[in-house]
């Protein structure tokens, strides 16, 4: 039986039917941004209508749905973060969703979805430990241990963007001091290239987001001066590796992890040549020599999280 999984960003909502092995129906809707948890609700209801007529069929004809939610999710319940506008106390995602599409609801964080969705059915089958580390505007994380999604005693497992790899070090955007996304994160990274650029620091990065016709500093202006060979972005790119190399190789060493799968759309952006830097940057750093755990690029793409979502869905129905 079907079942559709629906990744809630901060922009998109992704998502897929899942039967079996494949995907056979998908949309994309926009994530509605007026702060009314209501909208929000009703619209992934109409991504699940959406995804199923997609594939030919019906909201009645699925089994399940499965959401991946940014922010802790515990017993279907999600608190909002600065990602999910207009929830702003603990809300009861599953079962309000459950009510409005008539399938049971099931409800996960979204890097934890994409994490089980990447052990299932992409870069790290098979793998029974794994560590999914998404690099975006945020770094988050999601772990799969012995098979299953790894979702910690209340919920908060896989905060991997908060690992503190330098004590009192760069302010990160939950308050504390040092995190891996106050050096890795994309939004971290164009705050610091502010700060230098308006010290006198030379750098092309805002010249090149104004060519592109941007107002912030994409993944795509950080590619195109990578390419030029920006001083400032390299030694930011460098402290970044350095970030996450620290909080990847401490996460291997505690768990003993087998794959380790580097996804999200800056690191997507910067491709091979960023996992190859951050695999030697980090080898060093593993407990276990010769290291044999692998760090792999995600293979599931935009969609990971959608189908992470579905196989939880399905598992959980
Ligand atoms: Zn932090």
């Amino acid at each position: 039986m079907p079942t559709v999984g629906l990744d809630l960003g901060g922009t998109n909502i992704y998502a897929v039917v899942l039967e079996g092995e494949e995907v056979i129906g998908s949309t994309k809707r926009s994530t509605p941004n007026d702060g009314d948890v209501g909208d929000l609700v009703d619209e992934l209801r109409k991504a699940a209508k959406k995804a199923a007529e997609d594939a030919d069929l019906s909201l009645g004809d699925l089994d399940a749905v499965g959401v991946g939610s940014p922010g802790i999710v515990s017993d279907g319940t999600i608190d909002g973060g600065p990602n999910v506008r207009g929830v702003r106390e603990r809300f009861p995602l599953a079962s309000t969703l459950s009510e409005a599409v008539g399938t049971p609801v099931s409800v996960v964080n979204d890097v934890t979805a994409a994490a089980i969705g990447e052990q299932r059915l992409g870069a790290a089958q098979g793998a029974q430990a794994s560590l999914t580390v998404f690099v975006g505007t945020g770094v988050g994380g999601g772990l799969v241990l012995d098979g299953q999604p790894y979702e910690g005693s209340f919920g908060g497992a896989g905060e991997f963007g908060h690992m503190i790899v330098r004590q009192g070090g760069a302010m990160c955007g939950c308050g504390r001091r040092g995190c891996v996304e106050a050096y890795a994160g994309r939004r971290a990274m164009e705050v610091a290239a502010e700060r230098a650029n308006a010290g006198g620091r030379r750098t092309r990065l805002f010249d090149i987001a104004a060519e592109k016709g941007k107002d912030r500093i994409t993944s795509g202006v950080f590619r195109a001066a990578l390419e030029e060979g920006d001083e400032l972005l390299t030694a930011l790119l460098s402290e970044a590796v350095e970030a996450l190399a620290a909080g990847i190789a401490s996460s291997v060493n505690l768990l003993d992890l087998e794959v380790v799968v580097l996804g999200g759309g800056l690191a997507d952006k910067l491709g091979e040549p960023f996992r190859a830097d951050l695999e030697r940057v980090m080898a060093p750093l593993l407990f276990l020599q010769p290291p044999r755990m692998r760090l792999v690029r995600a293979a599931l793409g935009d969609e990971g999280g959608a189908i992470g979502a579905a196989v939880v869905a399905r598992e959980r129905a």
